[in-house]
């Protein structure tokens, strides 16, 4: 019955889409039922290069506010709206432009490499943004006698500074799904439990976890590498292995914790999609002052790849 319904929201949803001209971006810890009408489902870096590159006249953002003020940072012209305007990251929210501006004066004029998960604000007060993608990249990238401070993730930091060997200033942010709910312990437990399967951590995960695992990739780094295995435990939101079995039915796909979720990203629903479709609101706007410093930090980090 509920499958049922969700059919005909779906097609409500595509006819919608095609008449007034929207393209819909879906992040990979949506709902199953959101990969339906998703243009595109990725990772922050797939879909800040697919928002940047959009023609359409509307951005539905399934996903998390700072993706789709990013979309808006790179692509001003289109209209960009959320489904649910209150799917904000608890990561993000760890770190203010004013905050970061007294830090930079403390720690004397580092080059800032921000998350891509922090506001428009924090973005337009740093020097380049990153992803759990790219991260090891941008920062191999930046000259090598400047100091870095690297926001908002200090796992993630951890993670940039083993890769690159570089000194790294991290600030104290953290994801409350990565970094709680996993410990070193559970990685042995999912390895006693699923012997023949390749363990693979998100980068926001503790650093015990990281060190445990047998590979670090960001969400759509999992897909692409659980291709290769027939067996895989997920160390991130729960909801990635309904990622997985949408590209590889048949694949065997265990979250290290099913508890992980991120209850932001399941605030999107069909009839959210559907409603702010006909109604076009929950519009999301940057001011221009902002979006402009913003920009380059996205841009810089969009050339480097
Ligand atoms: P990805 O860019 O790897 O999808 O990560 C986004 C995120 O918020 C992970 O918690
Ligand atoms: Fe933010 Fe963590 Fe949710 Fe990703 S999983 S959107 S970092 S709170």
């Amino acid at each position: 019955m509920e499958f049922e319904r969700d059919r005909e929201l779906i097609e409500k949803i595509l006819a919608l889409k095609k008449n007034k001209n929207a393209t819909i971006l879906v992040h990979n810890y949506q709902r199953p039922e959101i990969y339906e009408i998703a243009d595109l489902i990725g990772d922050s870096l797939d879909l800040s290069q697919r928002a940047a590159a959009v023609k359409s006249d509307m951005i539905v953002f399934c996903g998390v506010h700072f993706m789709a003020e990013t979309a808006k940072i790179l692509n001003p012209d289109r209209k960009v709206i959320m489904p649910e305007i209150t799917a904000g990251c608890e990561m993000a929210d760890m770190i203010s432009a004013e905050a970061l501006r007294s830090r930079k004066d403390e720690v004397g004029d580092p080059l800032v490499v921000a998350y891509v998960n922090t506001t428009a604000a924090v973005k337009a007060e740093s020097y380049v943004c990153c992803t759990s993608a790219n991260s090891v990249k941008v920062v191999n990238s930046l000259p090598k006698d400047q100091k870095i401070l690297f926001v908002p993730d200090k796992n993630l930091a951890w993670y940039v500074a083993r890769e690159t060997k570089r000194e790294i200033i991290p600030w104290q942010g953290f994801c409350y799904v990565h970094a709680l709910y996993f410990n070193a312990e559970d990685v042995k437990k999912a390895r006693e439990q699923y012997p023949l399967a390749k363990i693979i951590v998100h980068p926001e995960c503790l650093p015990e976890v990281i060190e445990a695992a047998d590979y670090v990739a960001s969400t759509s780094g999992m897909v692409k590498l659980a291709r290769e295995f027939d067996e895989v435990v997920l160390g991130t939101e729960a909801y990635m292995c309904n990622r997985i079995k949408k590209d590889y039915p048949g694949k065997k796909c265990y979250p290290l914790k099913r508890t992980a979720i991120c209850h932001n990203m399941k605030k999107t629903t069909l009839d959210k999609v559907l409603r702010v479709l006909a109604t076009e609101e929950n519009e999301i706007t940057v001011p221009e002052a902002i979006a402009q410093k913003a920009r380059q930090a996205v841009k810089r980090m969009l050339n480097i790849i």
